[in-house]
Parts: C-alpha cells; sequence; structure tokens
C-alpha cells in the first residue's frame, strides 16, 4: 500500500486546487482520498512536495505504427517491419512520458497495434494501456486503403467488421470519407455508405466493443452518426444540423485539431507530399470553425491527436490540450476532453479518467495548475500507472 501526501489534488469539474489530501493506493487502485484519511504504519509514504495531482491523461486517437516522418506510410512500406514496430514502442514510451496513460491506437498495418498492446499488459514494454483497432475499414480506393481492409458492399463490410472482432481488436475504425493523407481521395467526400457502415457498427455494439469514424465532409459525417458510430475523428466540416445529430445521438468529437496543423506548419519544404499540405491548407479554417460550433453546441469532446501523421510527434500531444485552448476551449474543458472526455468514450469510466475510489491508480505529477495555464500540462514531472512510479 503506498499513502501519497502534501499535494494538491486537482478537481476535474471546477479546475480548482484542493490541499491537504491523502490519497492511499492498494493493489494499483485508489483505496482512499480524503483529508482524514488514516495511513496504515506499513504503507510507503509519498511526499509529492506540494506539487499538483492529476488523472493520467487519455489520448483518444494515435497511430503508434506511423512514425510521424513527413510521409508516414512510404516510410512504412519501406522498411522493415521490425524497425516499424521497434519505432512504435519508442514512440508508446515517449507518449507515456508526457503524462498520457492510455491511448485508442486507430489503426495500423498487420494487426501490429494488437501486438503493442498485449505487450503493454504482459510488461513488455514502458507503454501507456492501449485499446487498438486493427485494419481500418475503408472501401476500395478509399481513405488508409494500403494498411486498412478494403471492403465493399453491405454484406463484405459485416464480414470486415467480424474479421476485426475476430482478430481481438478492442474498436472498430470504419472510414466514412476522404482524407488528407491518401492521394486521390477528398476530405469532402463521402466513401462508405450509411448502410455500409450500419452492420459494421452493427457488429462491433453486438460484441460489446466501440466505433469510430473518420468522418470530414459534412455528408459522410451525417452517414455515419445516423449509422450508429460512437465517435466522429477530424468533424472538419460540421454544421448546425449534423451537430444537433450528434447531440440527440450523444456522438463524439475527437477532433484532432493538430493534425492539419503540424501538416501546414512544416510543409513541402520538409518533405510533406504536397497533395497532403495542398489539402490540409484548404481544410484548416473549417476545422477550427467546425470546433467551435460543436463546442458551444455541446457536443461531447474527447481529446485525440492522430499523432504518427506527418511532424504529429508522439510525445507532443498534449499540445492538442493547447491548440483546443486557443481554438476557444478553456483549459478546464480540454483537460476534462483528456480525461473524463476519453475514459467515458472508451467506454473506460469505471476504471480511469478520473482520481475517484475504487478507480486504477493512473495519475501524473504537475508544478501549478493547468485551469489557470494550459501549458503547465507540458511540464510533466512524474506519471504512475496503477500507483507505481514510470516516469
Ligand atoms: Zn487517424
Amino acid at each position: 500500500m503506498q499513502a501519497y501526501k502534501n499535494f494538491k489534488l486537482y478537481n476535474l469539474e471546477s479546475g480548482d486546487l484542493v490541499d491537504n489530501h491523502v490519497i492511499l493506493v492498494e493493489d494499483g487502485r485508489f483505496k482512499k482520498i480524503g483529508r482524514d484519511v488514516e495511513v496504515p504504519a506499513a504503507a510507503e509514504e509519498i511526499d509529492l512536495q506540494g506539487k499538483t495531482v492529476l488523472p493520467g491523461l487519455i489520448d483518444a486517437h494515435i497511430h503508434s505504427l506511423s512514425d510521424a516522418s513527413a510521409n508516414p506510410h512510404q516510410n512504412m512500406e519501406e522498411e522493415n517491419d521490425a524497425v516499424t514496430i521497434l519505432k512504435a514502442q519508442k514512440s508508446l514510451r515517449k507518449t507515456l512520458s508526457i503524462g498520457i496513460t492510455y491511448v485508442r491506437d486507430l489503426g495500423g498495418p498487420n494487426y501490429y497495434d494488437l501486438g503493442l498492446r498485449d505487450a503493454e499488459i504482459n510488461g513488455i514494454i514502458q507503454s501507456p494501456r492501449l485499446q487498438v483497432a486493427g485494419k481500418m475499414i475503408t472501401m476500395t480506393g478509399g481513405h488508409g486503403y494500403r494498411i486498412g481492409r478494403e471492403a465493399d458492399g453491405v454484406a463484405d463490410l459485416r464480414k470486415a467488421a467480424r474479421e476485426q472482432l475476430r482478430a481481438g481488436v478492442d474498436v472498430v475504425k470504419i472510414m466514412a470519407t476522404g482524407g488528407v493523407m491518401t492521394e486521390g481521395v477528398e476530405p469532402g467526400s463521402p466513401q462508405l455508405t450509411e448502410a455500409e457502415m450500419r452492420v459494421a457498427v452493427e457488429e462491433a455494439h453486438k460484441a460489446g466493443r466501440k466505433t469510430a469514424s473518420h468522418a470530414q465532409g459534412t455528408i459522410g459525417i451525417q452517414n455515419a452518426v445516423r449509422a450508429g458510430i460512437d465517435s466522429i475523428e477530424h468533424g472538419i466540416f460540421l454544421d448546425d444540423e449534423t451537430v444537433a445529430m450528434m447531440i440527440e445521438r450523444g456522438t463524439f468529437l475527437v477532433p484532432t485539431l493538430v493534425a492539419p496543423y503540424w501538416i501546414v506548419e512544416y510543409g513541402v519544404e520538409n518533405g510533406v507530399p504536397k497533395y497532403a499540405v495542398e489539402k490540409a491548407k484548404r481544410v484548416i479554417d473549417s476545422h477550427l470553425a467546425s470546433f467551435e460550433l460543436a463546442r458551444k453546441a455541446g457536443v461531447k469532446i474527447a481529446m485525440g491527436t492522430d499523432a504518427g501523421t506527418p511532424f504529429n510527434k508522439h510525445g507532443k500531444n498534449t499540445y492538442e490540450l493547447k491548440k483546443m485552448v486557443e481554438a476557444g476551449m478553456s483549459p478546464k474543458e480540454a483537460i476534462q476532453a483528456a480525461t473524463t472526455g476519453g475514459s467515458e468514450l472508451l467506454g473506460i469510466d469505471d476504471n480511469y479518467g478520473s482520481i475517484v475510489e475504487g478507480k486504477v491508480a493512473d495519475m501524473v505529477v504537475v508544478a501549478g495548475n493547468p485551469a489557470n495555464n494550459i501549458e503547465v500540462i507540458f511540464n510533466i514531472e512524474q506519471v504512475y500507472k496503477a500507483g507505481n512510479k514510470v516516469v
């Protein structure tokens, strides 16, 4: 048993810091949290020296096997698979070191993400906990087809979803529209149809798994929402009607504001393919406007980065919090998106996302209050997984 003392507890609801609490952790879970907690003589006492304690952060959208180089998919195709996997291991370690204790990997090649997930569970790698999507399901020639499972028509979509479930994925990822990183497809164009997506969602939900859709254009987003998807990833072209549909159904938005930002920031001069830079430039303003529309209307938002896309580096994930704040969100809400938002979307809120008695003791230590200045979150001093200090 561990007893954490002398810290300020960050209150997710109010953004205030609360003094004079003690946290008791037993068998990796928060056993008691409060002012009048008696510390058993046998407990190991940990003095946190007046620092601030928050729950471990959650990134709901990464690609651990993409290396955030100028053209990650090309690298992935050309290099030996062992190199890809070892780079992913390093990327995950970096992600953990900045306070992200849980990630959702939304697709990679050859089910390697499932192996990484299992390696984390078995203590083989230093990594955030992972939920993984395996092969993203896309139409023939659709967004991400080079590493995805191409599927066409209702029967094939059902089969493709079942294949992912058989492989052991935690979440089924479906492509509702084109995107930035695949040459020749348009972010605004719908791809898989509503009927196709509906059967994939049905199969996932029957198996108790969540679904996520890459969805950028309005029609494709609406198709995915009507098909029953749990989260819209990117959501670049939202309008009032679409936002209302999302609120009605409780559909999450995972904005990934940093993804086009880094592509435009580094650009062709740093080797990003021209088609990607041009598309990112075209969508970046709509992306920010859609985020603001959704946020003001009250759409549920979870923090996600798309880390692994060009110059969207693993270990820089929390930059997304700063982007969300720049786009109008309060720091307090941004932290909620990266904790309780993520845990609700991933369906792990019974065990993760907040510092509550009974939950797993994943937490981070910073100096100061991130609700006053979001950049406080950039200086993570300690990271705990199940009460064990990992950073
Ligand atoms: Zn992605």
